[in-house]
């Protein structure tokens, strides 16, 4: 087989954790290839809020909160017991030296940002541990700017970039592009959708892919790392894997992330795990029918298609996304007047008049009213109100304890999320179980060697991000896991392929 172009590293996605990858590769001189199935660069990561879950690293210590490596073993221990303990020493060990290595970067500038873990357990800091990008201004980006995938309601709706600084998602993905565009060794190919990867002499050389001009074979000299997404966009995979939730309800870009990588892996003998697993959140219906992500309730209360509430509101999302899964829809969130607006958080925000428009809200002048427009129960709502009020007035919810643990009350600047309902006129906004990505996937080692169904590495080929099995497991431990853990696993893979023979093809270090 003759190769269309060489590289020594091809790493398929262009997320967090594969541009981690690359800039890890590119910065110590490998030929790197950054291939991207759409036009646009940043995937779901690019659509996050970008908060980064590495503990125990400098910028923790520059906020002065005293998180430590141990801490963080301790919290991940408790809430995940002590299975994957290899990858969680892996994950510990990497996060400092990763952060040492983005930060010495003068594009890669972090700052804390105080966001509760997701489980009252010992380890767990109060503010949280993670860390978001700084903002970048738009003008840095230059010619880049038009390719960063821009926010999902404004990407949902063709629309590009606001003219404003680009933040969150948008600002990592467009410092690490600007890190990776200035080593000089990477190519970034977008509308490059990898297929297949290509096995010889017993190891993955190099992957074939598709573009516009037709299929392109390149070569892969020290290895292939694959971080494109899970399968969350893919309805047949989802529905084979018994995944809550649907395609056409998932957060990430559409049509993006159908688990190409994960079943090119499979197909030469890669194992999987977790494949009924995502990163779950309850989302809210916007006017095409697509969920937006919300979290933070402070005020509100939801119903089940009975009337009644079924758990704290206020939970942590993957948390609330999981109750979603095993209660009986459809969900109601009920609010009134009082909160003047939607008593929570959601992604990309929602414009009241636009959804009352459109039907997805629905405001009537009494609860008894709002039941039967939404086709509840009478009874059971107003009941279920009622009760819910009385919680509201003595503090305290007897039925699932919203509000006693510190993220319950995070949203409401530290005060009560049991806020009353009892101001018309009322509203009913319609609720579904959404995802921000599948996490089930390749099964990895800690160095995101890809294993085969004996748990050997196939040698050549690595997996992050949601295109692997999380170390997780079916847990969110907190803020920033999904993105802290692709990019520390993504770093790890480079570091072992750099170990790895090549032939006189490969550059030498
Ligand atoms: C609104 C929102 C907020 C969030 N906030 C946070 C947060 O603050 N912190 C956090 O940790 N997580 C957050 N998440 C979750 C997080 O963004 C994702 O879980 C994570 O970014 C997934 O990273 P990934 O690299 O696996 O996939 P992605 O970032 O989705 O990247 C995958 C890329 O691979 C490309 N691709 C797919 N198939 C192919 C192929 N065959 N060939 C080449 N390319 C391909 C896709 O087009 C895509 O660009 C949030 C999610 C949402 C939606």
């Amino acid at each position: 087989m003759t190769w269309d172009d060489e590289y020594d590293v091809v790493v398929a996605g262009s997320g967090a954790g594969a541009l981690t990858g690359a800039l890890a590769a590119a910065s110590r001189g490998l030929r790197t290839a950054v291939l991207e199935k759409t036009g646009l660069l940043g995937g779901t990561s690019a659509y996050s809020g970008a908060a980064i879950w590495l503990p125990g690293t400098r910028v923790q210590e520059r906020a002065g909160i005293g998180d430590s490596t141990e801490a963080a073993r301790a919290y991940l221990r408790a809430v995940l017991g002590d299975g994957g303990a290899a990858h969680r020493e892996a994950f510990l060990a990497t996060a400092p030296e990763l952060v040492e290595f983005l930060e010495r970067d003068p594009a890669l500038e972090f700052e804390f940002r105080p966001f509760p873990d997701y489980f009252d357990a010992p380890g767990r800091l109060r503010g949280g541990r993670s860390f978001v990008p700084l903002d970048l201004p738009v003008e840095r980006l230059g010619e880049l700017a038009g390719l960063v995938r821009p926010p999902v309601g404004r990407d949902r709706a063709g629309r590009g970039h606001p003219a404003r600084p680009v933040a969150q998602g948008r600002a990592l993905i467009g410092r690490l592009l600007l890190a990776l565009t200035a080593t000089g060794g990477a190519e970034i190919r977008t509308g490059t959708a990898l297929t297949e990867l290509v096995v010889r002499d017993g190891r993955v050389a190099g992957v074939l892919a598709v573009t516009a001009d037709g299929p392109v074979r390149l070569r892969a000299a020290r290895g292939v790392l694959l971080a494109a997404g899970g399968f969350e966009s893919s309805a047949a995979l989802r529905a084979e894997h018994g995944v809550p939730g649907g395609a056409d309800r998932t957060m990430a870009p559409d049509g993006a992330n159908t688990g190409d990588a994960i079943a090119a892996a499979v197909r030469i003998g890669a194992s999987t795990a977790l494949l009924d697993q995502a990163w779950f959140c309850p989302g809210l219906r916007t006017p095409d029918g697509r969920p937006a992500f919300t979290l933070g309730f402070r005020g509100g209360l939801i119903v089940d298609g009975s009337g009644r509430r079924f758990g704290n509101e206020s939970l942590p999302y993957d948390r609330m996304g999981r109750l979603l899964a095993r209660a009986g829809g459809p969900f109601h969130l009920i609010f009134d007047a009082r909160s003047g607006g939607l008593p929570a958080i959601s992604v990309p925000p929602l414009v009241p008049d636009e959804q009352l428009a459109s039907g997805r809200w629905v405001r009537a002048g009494t609860l008894a009213e709002l039941a039967r427009r939404i086709g509840l129960p009478e009874d059971a709502l107003t009941g279920t109100v009622e009760r819910f009020n009385g919680f509201a007035e003595k503090g305290s919810d007897d039925d699932f304890h919203r509000g006693e643990d510190p993220y319950d009350r995070y949203f409401s600047g530290g005060g009560t999320c049991l806020v009353a309902v009892d101001e018309p006129p009322y509203y009913a906004a319609e609720v579904v179980l959404s995802d921000l990505g599948t996490k089930g996937g390749l099964r990895t080692d800690p160095d995101g060697r890809v294993l085969d169904g004996s748990g050997r590495p196939l040698p050549g080929l690595y997996a992050a991000g949601n295109t692997s099995a999380s170390f997780t497991g079916p847990r969110y431990p907190g803020p920033g896991i999904p993105i802290g853990s692709a990019m520390a696993f993504a770093y790890r893979a480079v570091q072992d392929m750099r170990k790895n023979p090549v032939d006189q093809s490969g550059t030498p270090e």
